[in-house]
């Protein structure tokens, strides 16, 4: 009796002690699978430079990428768009307006829209191929003792002043502007020009058509609309809807178009690009709440700035590479810049 309530005292013992046992295992498993979760967690995601764009940066980043595959693609089809509307405008010209004109117009106005005509096209024509196949610029990828001002968190690669990563190359692009869909290139250092005279030669182009084709698409329209007067040929149904076509076509591209182009050349007056004005306008901001006023140091003076954009060092450049096709290098090497004022009268003309 004694050895059986001895044999009763021992088990309850054991019970007992497996219970705590287990009581005090599982909260402590648990713990140590909570906390190596949380380890692993913060060693993925820690980061030093953490803040609230970067979390934004990162939640949208399927949205950004869905972006660049889709810009990337349709690439190739702008520049086809821009090819094949830019033919029909000159289909339409040289077949419908040109016989027209030979007839009809003196010969003063003839010469008149024959140069300023084909002027305008060479032009369009030359910095459109320029802008398309020029490389924009990149930062070099060896060593170098060239002063970097920041690292790019994308290429892990130093970063020149004014350089700005673009999603859609994937790389580092100097003095970058924007990426141009239209231009399947990026707008940087060594195609900024073309592509700002390609925007202005095909607003004044536009303005051109839309101008000297007004009369004849009033005329097109009101033959088109008219019930009364005798049925229409072929040929002149053709020829009216192909001058209606055009019309609408040039003068709204200039309105577009012109729009942009008067952007670009308010920045260019104020030595900034697309990128910089938004890091411009922030800096200004944030000093303004300091009491100080931001300078942006590489505006070297409206003038002086058109003159380091169109590459002008003396007066005959106005018209050899502003108002002529020119492919001179730009101002510098897109790595290293001048800060106001050291450039502030660099170009006496
Ligand atoms: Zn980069
Ligand atoms: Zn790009």
């Amino acid at each position: 009796m004694r050895l059986c309530s001895c044999a009763m005292h021992l088990l309850v013992r054991w019970m007992r002690s497996c219970m705590r046992r287990s009581r005090c295992h599982l909260p402590r498993r648990l713990q140590e699978h909570l906390s190596y979760t949380r380890l692993i967690f913060n060693s993925v995601c820690h980061n030093s430079l953490l803040n609230c764009d970067l979390v934004t940066d990162s939640l949208f980043e399927p949205v950004f990428w869905m972006v660049d595959i889709i810009t990337r693609w349709f690439g190739m089809v702008f520049v086809f768009l821009v090819i094949v509307l830019t033919s029909s405008v000159l289909l339409v010209a040289y077949f419908c307006l040109l016989p027209l004109a030979l007839k009809t117009y003196s010969l003063g106005w003839l010469v008149w829209h024959l140069s300023y005509g084909h002027w305008n096209l060479v032009m369009i024509v030359f910095h459109y191929y320029k802008a398309t196949t020029t490389s924009p610029g990149y930062p070099p990828k060896m060593k170098t003792d060239i002063a970097f001002v920041s690292v790019c968190k994308k290429c892990v690669r130093p970063k020149p002043a004014r350089t700005h990563h673009c999603g859609i190359c994937k790389t580092c692009i100097l003095k970058m502007d924007h990426h141009c869909p239209w231009l399947n290139n990026c707008v940087g250092h060594f195609n900024h020009r073309y592509f700002f005279s390609f925007c202005l030669c095909m607003t004044l182009g536009c303005i051109y058509c839309s101008i000297s084709g007004r009369n004849l698409f009033i005329d097109a329209y009101h033959a088109l609309d008219s019930q009364t007067s005798a049925p229409l040929t072929f040929k002149d149904r053709m020829f009216h809807k192909s001058v209606i076509y055009m019309w609408v076509l040039t003068s709204t591209v200039a309105v577009a178009l012109g729009a942009l182009t008067l952007w670009h050349a308010v920045l260019i007056s104020r030595g900034e690009t697309s990128i910089e004005r938004h890091i411009n306008n922030k800096e200004a901001k944030r000093m303004a709440k300091r009491g100080k006023v931001y300078r942006n140091p590489f505006n070297y003076g409206t003038l002086n700035n058109w003159k380091v954009f169109f590459g002008v060092e003396k007066r005959s450049h106005w018209l050899t590479r502003v108002l002529l096709p020119s492919g001179h290098s730009p101002y510098g090497d897109g790595l290293t810049w001048d800060i106001y004022p050291i450039k502030k009268d660099m170009m006496p003309v």
